[in-house]
């Protein structure tokens, strides 16, 4: 049996953030994955800036020396709403040629993005076991039990304090009784990888998002990546799924092939795959995310942005706090529920104003949710604002301040 005081389950962007960061803490721990890198994850592969953030906190000017001009990673500068009416974008913030180049988004196939960085993870705090899927954990009082499929190098994990970081089916979860799904507080998803999509090749890659009017709050979307390709799918609230009778690969296909304007962009394009599903847990619904030996992050705690379906940002987020509060930990040898009280708080807190607006779109009709939609946002005084703040969000991502955490 392996012993460690730490053990982190599932090294997706959330457990890789964990990881790195208890890293460079110098603090040991044992980490695992059922996958072996790289491997696949269906998502629609934007990466944010909070992405960007932790990374320039992981080491300084991360960004700039490692992604900005990698050729796995697509940027844009700007996103556009309603593709089908070629308004204009809803946001575009065009960097000065003596400014920093940085964008709005990058996008990355998560099969390149997880796996680079899982390839950092490796280090002398940190042993990385791929191929190692947790069956079972037993809650003791001496600690956790972790059972394995690995045979030959952990078939058995002990460990003081165990990170759930193993995304929507976690066994962490399972293991604390507390997997369900509530479809008021999950979405589901599609993605398809294309090549060949007219207008997306060019300079001014955008963001590009298509909103049904006939279906409030569903969104399909265009994301640019590199070489040509796109990631093309769409997301929609369980619970309006089941309402709707929707089904989310007839609507994706309805609307590329119905819709003037899209049917016209895809008319040469070529799908790489048939389209995939995955569930999207989203932070609405406030799961406890830490007790006596356990903390959840990124999609096991349930943290996806209801507004944006982002996941990956606050996935690291959370991995970012987690190291933060067991550094804490160790140094006091306390891994009970007590040390963890304001966990919770702080990987919720910079999801509260998106929850809070996601809940207020919820319950409007949707006749003004399609005002608000097609009138307000493109509006001139609308787009100002966001211009302004996109300015902000950009410079705070990429200025290499660490990020505050309070722990009390
Ligand atoms: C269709 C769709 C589109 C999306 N688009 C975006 C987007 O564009 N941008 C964005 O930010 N977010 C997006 N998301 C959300 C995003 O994909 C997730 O929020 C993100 O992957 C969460 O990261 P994670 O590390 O918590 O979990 P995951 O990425 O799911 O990683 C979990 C890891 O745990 C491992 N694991 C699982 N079970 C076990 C086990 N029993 N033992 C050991 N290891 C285990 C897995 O192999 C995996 O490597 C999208 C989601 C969907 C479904």
């Amino acid at each position: 049996m392996l012993q460690t005081d730490i053990c982190i389950i599932g090294a997706g962007p959330a457990g890789a953030t964990t990881s790195l960061f208890l890293s460079k803490m110098q603090i040991p721990h044992i980490i695992v994955d059922a996958s072996v890198f790289p491997r696949d994850k269906i998502c629609g592969d934007a990466l944010d800036l909070k992405v960007m953030r932790i990374l320039n906190c992981l080491e300084n000017d991360f960004v700039k020396n490692e992604i900005l001009h990698n050729h796995n990673f697509s940027k844009t500068y700007g996103v556009k709403i309603n593709i089908s009416e070629n308004k204009k974008p809803l946001l575009q913030y065009k960097p000065k040629p003596n400014e920093h180049q940085f964008p709005y988004f990058f996008f990355s196939k998560r099969r390149y993005f997880d796996n680079f960085l899982a390839e950092r993870i490796p280090s002398k705090y940190a042993t990385f076991l791929q191929g190692t899927k947790v069956e079972k954990i037993e809650h003791t009082e001496e600690g956790k039990i972790i059972y394995t499929n690995n045979v030959k190098e952990a078939n058995k994990i002990k460990a003081k304090l165990i990170v759930g970081a193993d995304g929507d089916h976690s066994v962490v979860l399972r293991s604390l009784g507390e997997r369900s799904v509530n479809r008021e507080h999950y979405a589901g998803g599609l993605r398809q990888y294309w090549k060949g999509i007219e207008g997306i090749s060019s300079e001014d890659n955008f963001l590009e998002l298509y909103l049904p009017k006939s279906l409030p709050l569903a969104y399909l979307w265009i994301f640019p990546l590199p070489n040509g390709e796109a990631n093309v799918g769409c997301g929609l609230l369980s619970s309006l799924i089941q309402k709707n009778n929707v089904n989310l690969k007839n609507l994706l296909q309805d609307i590329i092939t119905k819709d003037p304007v899209l049917a016209y962009r895809f008319r040469n394009a070529v799908p790489l795959e048939k389209p995939m599903g995955w569930g999207l847990p989203m932070a609405t619904l406030k799961r406890k995310a830490s007790g006596n030996g356990w903390l959840l992050t990124g999609d096991a705690a349930s943290l996806i942005n209801p507004l944006t379906g982002e996941g990956i940002g606050p996935g690291m987020m959370s991995g970012y706090i987690a190291a933060h509060f067991i550094q804490r930990a160790v140094k006091q040898n306390n891994f009970s529920e007590k040390l963890f009280k304001n966990y919770d708080r702080e990987i919720n807190r910079r999801l509260e104003k998106s929850i809070t607006n996601f809940n207020l779109i919820k319950k409007v009709s949707p006749l003004i949710y399609n005002f608000f939609i097609n009138v307000v946002a493109p509006h001139p005084l609308c787009r100002l604002y966001f211009q302004r703040n996109v300015g902000k969000w950009i410079k705070t991502a990429y200025d290499n301040k660490p990020i505050k955490i309070k722990f009390d």
